[in-house]
C-alpha cells in the first residue's frame, strides 16, 4: 500500500538527529520499532524512514524525520555521500605543546601537574568553568587555558535540534569575548567562551559549548 500523501516524500534525507543517512521504506518487517526522534512506537504497515548504515537500526516516522528542525529539506537521493574528513582543533608543534585554532597566535602547552595548586581564578576559556581536575592547556604567552578535553572539542558537529552543521567558534581574540545571552538551547542560563554556530546567517543558531553535549 503506497500512501498518496507519501508519494511526496523524500527518499533519503539526512536528519540532525543522527550520522548516517535514512530511507524511506514504504512498509516495515515485522517486529516493533520505536521512532528515535519522538519515542512513540511505528506502524510496520505505515512505513517511516529507516538508517541506510550497515546493522543500524535507526528509524523514524514519517512526519517526524522530516520536520523543519531536524531536516534541511533536501533529497539526498542520487547524491554521492561526502566523506566528512574530522579536521584537528589544534596542530601538534611538539610533544605536549599545540597551536588551537581558536587561539591560533600563540601556542599552548600541556598541564599535567596533579599536585598544582588549585586555583579560583584560572577557568576555561571554552566551558568557562574552574581547573579543578584532569590535564589542561595554558598559552605560553598569555593567560588563556583550556581543559584538554575542551582543547579536544570537534571543529564541526550535528546538532539534534539544527538541520545544519555547526562550526566551533569564540575564544580567539582573547579572555573577555565570552558568548552570553545568545544561546539557542539554554536561553542563557549558562555561559561559555566557545560556541557552535550555524554558518547560514538566516538560521541566527548558535549553541554553548556544554549545551552542545547532548546526545542521542
Ligand atoms: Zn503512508
Ligand atoms: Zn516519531
Ligand atoms: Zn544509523
Ligand atoms: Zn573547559
Ligand atoms: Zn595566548
Ligand atoms: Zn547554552
Ligand atoms: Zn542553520
Amino acid at each position: 500500500v503506497v500512501h498518496q500523501s507519501c508519494i511526496s516524500l523524500p527518499r533519503v534525507i539526512r536528519i540532525s538527529r543522527h550520522h548516517h543517512r535514512i530511507a524511506f521504506t514504504p512498509s516495515f518487517d515485522q517486529g516493533e520499532r520505536c521512532c528515535s526522534v519522538c519515542r512513540r512506537e511505528i506502524n510496520n504497515e505505515y512505513g517511516g524512514y529507516s538508517c541506510t548504515g550497515k546493522g543500524c537500526s535507526y528509524a523514524a516516522h514519517s512526519r517526524c524525520a522530516t520536520q523543519s528542525n531536524v531536516w534541511d529539506g533536501k533529497d539526498l537521493e542520487n547524491v554521492p555521500e561526502e566523506v566528512e574528513e574530522e579536521v584537528e582543533p589544534f596542530v601538534r608543534i611538539s610533544s605536549g605543546i599545540i597551536q588551537h585554532f581558536r587561539h591560533e597566535d600563540h601556542h599552548m602547552r600541556l598541564n599535567e601537574d596533579t599536585n598544582r595548586e588549585y586555583d579560583d581564578d584560572k577557568q576555561c576559556q571554552a566551558c568557562i568553568t574552574s581547573i579543578y581536575f584532569g590535564n589542561f592547556y595554558s598559552c605560553m604567552q598569555c593567560d588563556f587555558i583550556l581543559h584538554e578535553n575542551c582543547a579536544n572539542l570537534s571543529r564541526k558537529i550535528h546538532h539534534p535540534i539544527h538541520p545544519h552543521m555547526l562550526t566551533l567558534g569564540g575564544g580567539y581574540e582573547g579572555v573577555l569575548h565570552y558568548l552570553e545571552d545568545q544561546c539557542s538551547a539554554c536561553f542563557s542560563i549558562c555561559r561559555a567562551g566557545f560556541y557552535y554556530e550555524c554558518g547560514i546567517e538566516e538560521c541566527d543558531f548558535r549553541v554553548h559549548v556544554q549545551c552542545a553535549t547532548i546526545s542521542e
